[in-house]
């Protein structure tokens, strides 16, 4: 199983949503089949009992299952079903029972499974998440059979929230167990504009990538969200000060509607960066042959 993660820097409500959704479409578009899984780190055990001023509607799931709106896009951009342990939250994985598991961390506490030990965040909290992780992406939601090719994950919040630590850890360690062939980053930042000068600034996505990298993860790509198409010296500066190459850098500037967005997002070649470094070319090769013979046939 091959990861995509998708963190948000700067400002909440940057579109790392919509910004994930598009690059499970243009994934989906060259062959591969995709499934993705929503982080909320709040305490709530899912989005039912969350005011809807406060956090938007609820989207319900086909089990029933109570989530974050997001999980409705990823069902509408992928044409997948999702369950809901696709949604995972602190909640959940403190106190839930997860079907592949018998107790959750803190029933297990009480029974004595730990055998003595003292319950940590890491490594008990940080092993949970990173089982679910993995057992939830092997999931098929697509109507076929056998696990999907990649997995678009998707970390609420901003980085650098107390909330999301134990998060970012588990997924610092999933990246490295499952080696950088298998792991992307893409890390959704804010590019502003200042009023008199007109000037992109790149210092706050600067920022956001230093504290990203501080805890152990770095970005491959970067999606930069702003009002106007990012400016070529722009992007030269922050592939300088970010360590991410140019053609890694992607603008997913504001659009009338975000069904544009997986457009914005092929026209400046995101698979390519993605397959490239995800090592897909074997698949991607067996899907153009497959279809060339389906074509000729
Ligand atoms: P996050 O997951 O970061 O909280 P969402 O994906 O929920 O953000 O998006 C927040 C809002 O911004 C949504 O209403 C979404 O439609 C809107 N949005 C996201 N990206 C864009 C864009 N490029 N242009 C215009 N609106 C956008």
């Amino acid at each position: 199983m091959k990861y995509v993660l998708v963190t948000g820097g700067v400002v909440s409500g940057l579109g790392k949503g919509v910004t994930a959704s598009s690059i499970g479409v243009v994934l989906k578009s060259c062959g591969l089949r995709v499934t993705s899984i929503k982080i909320d780190p709040y305490l709530n055990t899912d989005a039912g009992t969350m005011s809807p001023f406060e956090h938007g509607e609820v989207f319900v799931l086909d089990d029933g299952g109570e989530v974050d709106l997001d999980l409705g896009n990823y069902e509408r951009f992928l044409d997948v079903t999702l369950t809901r342990d696709n949604n995972i939250t602190t909640g959940k994985i403190y106190q839930a029972r997860f079907y592949y598991e018998n107790s959750s961390v803190l029933e297990k506490e009480r029974k004595g499974d730990y055998l003595g030990k003292t319950v940590q965040v890491v490594p008990h909290i940080t092993d949970a998440i990173k089982n679910w992780i993995e057992s939830v992406a092997s999931i098929p939601v697509d109507g076929k059979d056998g696990a999907a090719d990649v997995c678009v994950i998707e970390l609420g919040g901003t980085v650098g929230d107390i909330e999301s630590m134990p998060f970012i850890e588990a997924l610092r360690q999933l990246s490295f167990s499952v080696g950088k062939e298998n792991f992307c980053l893409i890390h959704v930042s804010l590019v502003p504009v200042l009023g008199v000068v007109g000037e992109q600034k790149t210092k706050p996505t600067q920022h956001s990538v230093r504290e990203l990298r501080a805890l152990g993860l770095t970005p491959d790509l970067l999606a930069c969200r702003s009002s106007q198409p990012i400016q070529e010296n722009t992007k030269v500066k922050l592939s300088q000060f970010c360590h991410v190459p140019v053609a890694n850098i992607l603008n997913i500037h504001d659009v009338p509607n975000i069904w544009h967005i997986p457009l914005l997002l092929r026209n400046q070649n995101a698979h390519e960066a993605i397959i490239k470094q995800l090592n897909f070319y074997r698949q991607i090769m067996h899907f153009i042959i497959s279809y060339y013979c389906m074509a000729t046939s």
